[in-house]
């Protein structure tokens, strides 16, 4: 399997990672691998290795590794940021997110294919679903969506203040 990875985020970095793979960029994060993968993986994709870590960040650099330090900044700031200098698109685009388990693509799906796979209420109470394609897991667009929309809402406002 050879995906093409914008971001590595290190073991420390599970919410940053959940993050960049909902606003869809594609995301490696396995929280038991090693700096030798990361660093690997990082190469292997011309990925932006990201960390907390500050020894894991300078043997990234002087592997040739593009590295942000995130260290210090709160998932917000670290988002805004990432923005910022990479152009990570700070809204929820439904036909390109990814699952935030595995970093799989979401397609979307009819009624029809998650019956069973979802509590009855919410299949009478939405009409669009989302599949992650590798493992398997149903999204719907309920109340957590709307959090997170505010939450990025207020990520957006941050990055306004930054690039002022
Ligand atoms: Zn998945």
């Amino acid at each position: 399997m050879s995906e093409r990875y914008r971001f590595v985020a290190d073991a420390m970095l599970g919410d940053v990672a959940k993050w960049l793979r909902i606003l869809g960029a594609s995301t490696f994060y396995e929280p038991y691998a090693g700096d030798e993968e990361l660093i690997e993986v990082a190469k292997r994709s011309g990925a932006v290795l990201l960390t907390r870590d500050r020894g894991l960040c300078s043997r990234a650099a002087a592997e040739g590794v593009e590295v942000m330090y995130v260290g210090g900044m709160r998932l917000e700031e670290a988002l805004a940021a990432l923005s910022e200098r990479y152009g990570v698109r700070l809204e929820i685009d439904l036909s390109d997110t990814r699952c935030p388990l595995c970093n799989g693509r979401l397609r979307r799906a009819e009624r029809g294919e998650v019956e069973g796979r979802v509590p009855p209420g919410v299949l009478e109470r939405y009409g669009l679903f989302l599949v992650c394609e590798s493992c398997g897991h149903v999204y719907w667009p309920g109340t957590h969506l709307r959090r997170m929309r505010s939450f990025l809402r207020r990520v957006r406002a941050l990055a306004a203040r930054g690039s002022r």
